[in-house]
């Protein structure tokens, strides 16, 4: 339905895309997550043919984006990262002006605006001017916009961003909805979000596609790597000269978590259970442990991993707190 190939854009000698290739298939909700700068709105604007690529072609439905504007973009609705709002107009006379540029019929456009305002939830504001309208309704106008004509694909640029979380639980249905009949495709620097709504993430960092899978196979695949999360009252020093003689550890990180306790992460070599190990070698220091558990690879630790050298997200600032405290086992 949608082909990317070899899809490059350089800004000066900043290459924001770099060599991206993926295929959007029919009836999927797909997310592009990534942190903030990694490429996903100039993706997107590439994609829907707002930005020319430096390199590379994108296919819309057998059609090319560049050679054949008209006909591609025919497929697909878009709502940017800034959603192209007259602020001047009412939200009604916004949905025409929107209707007329895509080419909907004259007899067709007044039963279409209405079915489309009900589905977005904006009929009751129709009349009343956009400047007026809440940031939550705008990004509706926006996503009515986007709707119009019905096209076959509908491409979303971060639509929760600035918005509040019932505004927030509000367009994630509306999206959910949409995707009954529509294959839709939804950007975010926010993992929570893409794993709530999106069957299929291609995950992108620093303008590469780094991983692309279901969020499950996501999981088991990057899952290899297992850690044990422990807590105790020894210091992280205390804690690096406790586990230092134990084999199987890749990495161990710390974080205080209130009073004197620490909270440890350790990192397994692939294959490896260290959690035996771990108890006797704390228990001969006569430490006591008051947590010992395996923690399960989350989809979050998928994404830091495979983003690590990017800018950490917002959603994951609680993330910094953790201390590494040795990289491999043998400077523990
Ligand atoms: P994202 O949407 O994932 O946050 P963007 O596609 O907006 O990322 O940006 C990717 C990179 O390209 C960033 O480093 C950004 O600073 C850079 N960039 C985006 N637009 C421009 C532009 N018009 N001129 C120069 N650099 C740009
Ligand atoms: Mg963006």
């Amino acid at each position: 339905m949608i082909e990317v190939r070899n899809l490059v854009k350089k800004y000066g000698t900043h290459t924001a895309v770099d060599h991206l290739d993926f295929k959007i298939e029919p009836g999927r909700i797909y997310g592009f997550l990534g942190p903030n700068g990694a490429g996903k709105s100039t993706t997107m604007n590439i994609m829907t043919g707002y930005l020319g690529a430096t390199e590379g072609e994108v296919i819309i439905d057998g059609h090319d984006i560049l050679k054949e504007p008209e006909e591609a973009k025919r497929h697909i609705g878009y709502l940017p990262e800034q959603p192209p709002l007259y602020m001047d107009m009412t939200v009604r006379e916004y949905l025409k002006f929107a209707a007329e540029l895509k080419g909907i019929p004259g007899k067709k456009r007044e039963q279409e605006i209405t079915e489309v305002e009900k589905m977005v939830r904006i009929h009751e504001v129709r009349n009343r001017l956009i400047k007026n309208l809440s940031k939550g309704y705008r990004q509706r106008v926006g996503l009515a916009q986007a709707v119009l004509g019905f096209p076959e694909i509908i491409i979303l640029d971060e639509p929760s961003v600035g918005l509040d979380p019932k505004q927030i639980i509000e367009i994630r249905e509306l999206i959910r909805g949409l995707a009954k009949r529509h294959t839709v495709i939804l950007s975010s620097h926010i993992l929570a979000e893409i794993r709530e709504v999106c069957d299929y993430i291609l995950i992108i960092s620093k303008g590469r596609l780094v991983a692309s899978d279901t969020p499950e196979n996501l999981e088991k695949k990057l899952g290899e790597h297992n850690a044990v999360e422990i807590e105790t009252e020894a210091s992280p020093s205390e804690i690096r000269t406790i586990l230092k003689p134990v084999p199987g550890i890749e990495r161990i990180e710390t974080r205080s978590s209130g009073g004197k306790l620490t909270q440890g992460r350790i990192m397994e070599k692939k294959g490896e259970d260290v959690r035996e190990r771990v108890f006797r070698a704390f228990a001969s220091a006569k430490v006591p442990l008051l947590t010992l558990k395996a923690s399960d690879t989350t989809l979050e630790d998928v994404f830091m991993e495979l983003t690590q050298n990017d800018k950490v997200p917002d959603a994951f600032t609680d993330k910094k707190e953790w201390e590494e405290v040795g990289s491999d086992a043998g400077d523990l």
